[in-house]
């Protein structure tokens, strides 16, 4: 009688789902028994450690991901502590052969694989580790010079040019579990839930982690909104985008799920040409922002453009406690801050409209706003956050230019033309009619008094004058080139 093989690891990190699993299914196809293993490791990220959004997204994740692998016969191992102990400990206990892991591209997460390599080499336990997180590994694009992108039209085209999206692999049916028994933490222990205050209503609502909620989302964007995506994507009070970002940010689903889904769509179902390609080029958008992490580490604290760092920035903190709580008098600023603080998520146009505030109109240095998307976004990522707020803040690879100083007025007009977003996220001014709705210090008396609204008192006036705002902010950014 063949003796059975030794099990083998699958360690699950920001791969939160079992299908178009690169490393899992290199992990089956073995025809050992495998352990699913997830490490609630503490001391990995430094300043940017999960943020309380992240954590609650995670703990509802994980219960997913675990009930997934139970109804196929497996179970989810949980432990807390340092990954290459808790790596080498459950490998002992259940005298594993290998550890299958998808790969990660910030700087804390490629030292770990480093370390991994160094702890590991020449053992018993091999590491095999794979792609699946990109459509394209940052490694693969290099300009005619041979260095990295730091422009993203060139990098979309050359992107595009070869690539080739991997076929669906189906998630397992069956995964056998391991014949010794390990024991695993509870996900309750791990106190992820926020406390105080405890915010985690408004997410459950508006959210359903795990893969599930990711392919629903998938489907539901495809048939519903994909055809109007390029018209609509912009505007703040539809629902035009695919809200995937916190599934990919967790991995619940893959890019080329995505890509694959919106290309079908395209052949098969007639979706609109310029609404696909638009979509495409926003996931693209993310392989860009890791490329920019992957070759720049440093870019979730410094300035790409060095000349940034002499920047004279203010540092009033009233200023950003406002913008914090959506009390800035400038009511689109207000609606995506508070849609933010009450859903874990906001939309792209009000994060650029939101960012660029606090960047120019209160020139509040990028990271202050950086960290705060960080702790109250759902789906929160390092690369997109990092490159997103330098790009807004002009100090980015490929930014905006710095005297792009959007007028929040204007943007509240254009892209919440009747105030409906600004109507649900500050209620206090629904009584508006749509032309005050975002100046509400413009309306009349009567106006003013028919809505209720009493600003000063009611709604906040505004903090800063939008023209002697950006006369500051252009004058401070006009100094740098002289730097
Ligand atoms: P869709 O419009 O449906 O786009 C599909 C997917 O493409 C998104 O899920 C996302 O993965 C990717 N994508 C879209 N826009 C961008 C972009 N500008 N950069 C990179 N990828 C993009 N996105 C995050 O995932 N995490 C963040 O922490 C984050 N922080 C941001 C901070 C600022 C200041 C700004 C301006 C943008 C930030 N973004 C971030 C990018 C973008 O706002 C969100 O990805 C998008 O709003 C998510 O909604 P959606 O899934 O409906 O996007």
């Amino acid at each position: 009688m063949s003796a059975s093989p030794r099990p083998v690891i699958v360690w699950f990190r920001s791969d939160l789902r079992l299908d178009d699993h690169p490393a899992l299914s290199a992990a089956i196809k073995t025809g050992a028994p495998v352990i699913p293993l997830y490490i609630l490791d503490d001391g990995i990220g430094g300043r940017w450690k999960r943020g309380a959004a992240s954590r609650w997204w995670l703990a509802k994740s994980l219960e997913a991901l675990a009930s997934d692998i139970s109804q196929r016969g497996g179970r989810l191992i949980l432990r807390r502590g340092e990954t290459i102990s808790e790596l080498r400990h459950v490998a002992d206990e259940a005298d594993a052969s290998a550890i299958y892991f998808t790969r990660e591209y910030e700087p804390a997460t490629i030292a770990l694989e480093n370390q991994l390599n160094v702890s590991f080499s020449g053992g018993e336990i091999l590491l095999k580790r794979y792609g699946g997180g990109l459509l394209r590994e940052p490694e693969d694009l290099r300009t005619s010079s041979g260095g990295s992108y730091q422009v993203f039209t060139p990098f979309w085209r050359a992107f595009q040019s070869d690539l080739t999206v991997a076929r669906v692999i189906a998630a397992p049916e069956k995964l056998e579990a391991p014949a010794c028994s390990l024991t695993s933490d509870d996900i309750a222990d791990w106190a992820l839930l926020p406390v105080k205050p405890d915010w985690s209503g408004g997410l459950a609502e508006a959210w359903q982690p795990g893969a599930r909620g990711a392919q629903d989302q998938l489907k539901t964007f495809v048939d519903d909104a994909l055809n109007i995506y390029a018209k609509d994507r912009d505007r703040l009070d539809h629902f035009g985008t695919s809200r995937l970002s916190p599934h990919l940010a967790f991995g619940e689903i893959s890019p080329a799920a995505c890509w694959r889904a919106a290309t079908s769509a395209l052949r098969e179902a007639g979706a609109s040409e310029r609404s696909t390609e638009t979509f495409l080029k926003e996931i693209i958008w993310r392989e860009f922002c890791y490329s920019l992490l992957f070759h720049f580490p440093d870019m979730p604290d410094e300035p790409l453009r060095k000349e940034f760092a002499t920047l004279e920035w203010s540092k009033k903190s009233s200023d950003l406690k406002a913008w914090q709580t959506g009390k800035t008098g400038y009511p689109i600023v207000d609606a995506g801050m508070r849609e933010l603080w009450a859903t874990g998520y906001m939309h792209n146009r009000a994060r650029m409209i939101t960012a660029s505030f606090l960047t120019k109109h209160l020139l509040l240095p990028w990271q202050l706003g950086e960290a705060w998307f960080w702790d109250t976004l759902v789906d929160a990522d390092l690369a997109n956050n990092s490159a997103n707020w330098q790009w807004v803040a002009g100090c980015g690879a490929d930014a905006a230019p710095y005297f792009r100083i959007f007028n929040p007025v204007l943007q509240g007009q254009k892209f919440d033309p009747d105030g409906d977003y600004v109507r649900r996220w500050v209620p206090e001014l629904a009584g508006l009619p749509a032309p005050f709705i975002h100046a509400p210090w413009t309306a009349d008396g009567p106006a003013l008094k028919r809505a209720s609204v009493v600003i000063g008192k009611s709604y906040p006036a505004p903090i800063v004058d939008h023209k002697a705002a950006r006369s500051r902010a252009l004058e401070a950014f006009e100094k740098l080139k002289r730097v």
